[in-house]
């Protein structure tokens, strides 16, 4: 492989370093081989002209379900009847528009049997277009748990044990537990009457023992949790990431910020984003879960800058909405957070929730060639990450492929 040169106007090699005016990015084999402004290029260098836009590390998505997107439906029947075929194509599509959008390594967490794993390797192989994926193989949830059309039952200790244990044979990952969420029923309406309460769905003894489990094979746990005690369980036995946690107290910060553990996908599109979150439902209608909507939406916004200031660290998904993580980063902004901490949340915070600082989320010299181009400058403007140029994943200029026009586009 040729080595390639990336030149910028700015290059943001991590959030936290000063950006650097017409830094160049020197790509061999897959890496970054050098970064600065003054360096040598290679001769014959393939250049990926971007000097008219800023370049940074590609995006980290740290929660997504591959097959489902909101775009296509919103009553649970349509993802129980959906067939197999078009599940897989509509997951393909989804991939393709995640990794046009800038994200170049996500994590998968719950869909239908096989899915996930049958993705990760296609996309290894080049079979596959899109980011390259950490799953969870298969979703865990107790009997009466929720959202049965992504997530396995499993119940008590040992059950919880021998399917954490399949899972990691079958090469999961992460292990991914539904703590909260209670099912009421299997229409549409059921399921999210069970949705953002804090009502534990395992109990204490389940979750600490699923922990153990996954911990002791090697593999983190993420556990969807909105808030209450399983969420306190959850921290106190150790969990990696929770996710959403869009009920927490204050003193459910303070047990964050101890705990070390990741906040991942807050979901801030769903509620601060009126053009595509909840109030752009038909469900806004219903007075009940309007007001549940709200008390979210409020907690949040008082507890999330909170604990991004008390050092949580918060890694943002798109979830169910793909290609999105520029709505999440303008909303974490929107509710006070700094653009530099917005912009570690969708990058050095996920990789390192990831184990892949030493791969991805920043631009050094032995990390993946990973990175994208931007009109303006996310550390000003956090919305300019909505129009990426130029997608970069392991040393490939993949735009082109995406896009079926020339490596680098043009406004
Ligand atoms: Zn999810």
């Amino acid at each position: 492989m040729m080595p390639k040169v990336i030149k910028s106007k700015l290059l943001i090699i991590h959030p936290d370093r000063a950006p650097i005016p017409q830094g160049m990015v020197v790509v061999n084999e897959g890496r970054v081989s050098d970064v600065g402004a003054d360096i040598a290029v290679p001769a014959g260098a393939e250049v990926v002209d971007c000097s008219a836009y800023t370049v940074m590390p590609a995006l980290i998505d740290s929660h997504v379900h591959i097959t489902i997107n909101n775009r296509f439906e919103m009553p649970l029947s349509a993802h129980f009847d959906l067939d197999a075929t078009t599940a897989v194509l509509r997951g393909a599509m989804n991939l393709r528009s995640d990794l046009a959008s800038g994200v170049t390594t996500m994590r998968t967490l719950g869909d239908r049997p096989g899915i996930e794993k049958a993705f990760q390797g296609a996309i290894d192989r080049g079979e596959a277009v899109g980011p390259r994926l950490q799953v969870c193989v298969r979703a865990l949830r107790p009997s009466h748990g929720t959202a049965p059309f992504l997530c396995f039952p499993a119940d008590g200790a040992e059950e919880l044990a021998l399917k954490i244990r399949e899972n990691f044979a079958r090469g999961a990952d992460w292990t991914k537990l539904f703590v909260t969420n209670v099912r009421q029923g299997d229409a549409y309406e059921d399921y999210i009457r069970g949705d953002l309460t804090d009502v534990p769905a395992y109990s204490k003894r389940e979750i600490e023992a699923a922990i153990a489990a996954s911990h002791d094979l090697g593999i983190p746990v993420a556990a969807h949790a909105i808030g209450g005690p399983a969420l306190r369980w959850a921290l106190e036995a150790g969990i990696d990431s929770i996710e959403h946690a869009n009920l927490l107290t204050d003193e459910d910060v303070a047990l964050f910020a101890k705990s070390g553990a990741y906040l991942s996908d807050p979901n801030l599109q769903l509620f601060f984003d009126d053009e595509v979150g909840f109030a752009s439902f038909p469900t806004w209608t219903w007075d009940w879960w309007r007001e549940r909507v709200e008390r979210a939406r409020e907690l949040t916004a008082t507890h999330l800058p909170e604990a991004v200031r008390a050092g949580v660290k918060v890694c943002l998904g798109t979830d169910s909405t793909h290609a999105t993580l520029w709505r999440e980063a303008s909303a974490l902004v929107g509710l006070g957070v700094s653009e530099t901490d917005a912009l570690k949340a969708v990058t050095t915070n996920t990789a390192e929730m990831l184990c892949m600082a030493d791969r991805v989320g920043h631009l050094h010299a032995g990390m993946f060639a990973d990175a994208i181009a931007l009109s303006g400058n996310p550390l000003e403007d956090i919305a300019c990450l909505r129009h990426v140029k130029m997608v970069m994943k392991a040393g490939e200029v993949v735009t082109d492929v995406l896009r079926g026009a020339s490596g680098v586009f043009s406004d």
